[in-house]
């Protein structure tokens, strides 16, 4: 299977534009806001299960991946999928199509839906912003219970006070250049601005950036913000923790949501069945994709939580907070990856144990098939990098940090866990 052509460096797949897998094309759907009906997301499991190896991944954007699907039932595929909203017109116009909104909008604070499709459909019709490198990514945040401070955006808005969004450059809420502030009118001509002031600045450099963060290094905030055309206010960001999506989400006004967690991201066809009758049953019939790796169910009742844990985690979905999968990534490993020597989600799933000693809340062990890192980018107590069968183990860093042991195996590098913990005296 080769590689479709004129791929951009860094490219994602899409549903027009599908990338060749050890088990065949990966199709990545990429849904407006997040948001799908039962009916829809009905449809969505019969397809890939007719089409596909009836897997999916929900990716740490949000979007909802099929697996296993061969060339041949490509065209019978996207046939499928038009009538369902779920297809752009070219390849270009879905890869640019990087914007992810707050999974709850809409339900404690405004709706963004509307502003996050306006500029969706405002990128795929400037042909010139179709030069944004394949990962350049849009994040639109109203700040309300689950948050998108810690997921990382090339260009960033966050409700700062009721009519007003903060404005930032590169990285997550802690760590991005913010340059100031628009009103929830102004988030669309903002964003298209800052784009192309990206290219344009990123076009001068002897080497392109491939990213906004990569073009801080060289050119300075107020400079990207003035090629945009747009006043200069640095300013302070927000600072809000990351959010548990899992189990019953009271939110202010008094409505509540239910959070299904799904372990590595990997969901069986029959799993978004269940979600679907869930969210007929329990909820408003909708379902929300997260970054999280978890779907949450709006309009649920409080009375029902019960009766929603028993259904989700019969699903094989996780409802505790406490669950130590929680705490672990990992990438498809052997079974799906040529780039892969191990069985990443196994080996992972033997190292649960450790996780809450190393950090209570956050994930704190991160297996990667390879030093690509796909799972996750950000850094990490501890990361397993496979090669040639065995791990190299990178502490406080990412898949393609630099190791501290090469080539453990699993017992061995279990063995240097438990060490870690030990000395670092975290919840024995
Ligand atoms: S991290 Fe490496 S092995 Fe894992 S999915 Fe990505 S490319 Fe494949």
């Amino acid at each position: 299977m080769t590689a479709p052509p004129g791929l951009r460096k860094g490219w994602c797949p899409g549903a027009l534009r599908p990338m060749p897998a050890k088990d065949g094309l990966l199709v990545r759907l990429r849904v407006t806001a997040g948001r799908l009906s039962a009916a829809t997301l009905r449809a969505i499991a019969a397809t890939g299960r007719e089409h596909g190896n009836g897997l999916f991944d929900l990716t740490s954007r949000g979007n909802l991946q099929m697996r296993g699907v061969s060339e041949a039932r490509l065209p019978r595929l996207l046939e499928t999928l038009r009538p369902l909203g779920l297809l752009d017109e070219t390849a270009a116009g879905e890869a640019v199509r990087n914007v992810l909104v707050s999974p709850l909008t809409g339900l404690e604070r405004p709706d963004l839906r509307s502003v996050a499709h306006e500029l969706e459909q405002a990128l795929v019709a400037d042909e010139g912003l179709h030069a944004l490198p394949g990962k350049f990514s849009f994040v639109i945040d109203d700040a309300s219970l689950l948050p998108l401070a810690e997921v990382p955006a090339d260009i960033r808005f966050v409700q700062a006070a009721p009519e007003t969004y903060a404005v930032g450059l590169g990285g997550c809420d802690k760590d991005a250049a913010f340059v100031g502030a628009c009103t929830e009118q102004e988030i669309v001509p903002t964003a298209l601005r800052l784009a192309r002031a990206f290219l344009q600045r990123s076009a001068s450099l002897p080497v392109e950036a491939r990213r906004m963060r990569d073009l801080l290094h060289s050119v300075a905030p107020e400079a990207i913000v003035n090629a945009a055309g747009l006043p200069s206010v640095p300013c302070k960001g927000p600072s809000m923790a990351e959010p548990c999506p899992i189990g019953l989400l009271r939110l202010a006004n008094g409505a509540a949501c239910f959070g299904a967690g799904v372990a590595f991201g990997r969901l069986e066809s029959p799993m978004l069945d269940k979600a679907a009758e869930a969210a007929e049953t329990f909820g408003t019939g909708e379902i929300r994709l997260t970054p999280w790796r978890a779907l949450v169910l709006p309009g649920v009742a409080s009375a029902n939580e019960g009766a929603l844990i028993a259904s989700c985690s019969q699903s094989g979905f996780i409802t505790d907070r406490n669950d130590p999968r929680l705490g672990l990534a990992a990438c498809v490993g052997i079974s799906g990856c040529d780039s892969a020597t191990t069985e990443t989600q196994a080996d992972a799933s033997a190292l649960a144990g450790f996780v809450r000693r190393l950090s209570p809340t956050d994930i704190a062990v991160h297996v990667s098939g390879c030093s690509k890192g796909c799972a996750r980018s950000r850094r990490t107590p501890v990361v397993l990098i496979g090669r040639e069968s065995r791990y190299d183990v990178v502490l406080d860093g990412t898949a393609g940090g630099n190791p501290l042991a090469r080539g453990l195996t699993m017992i061995e590098a279990s063995a240097m866990l438990e060490t870690i913990v030990r000395e670092r005296h975290v919840n024995p």
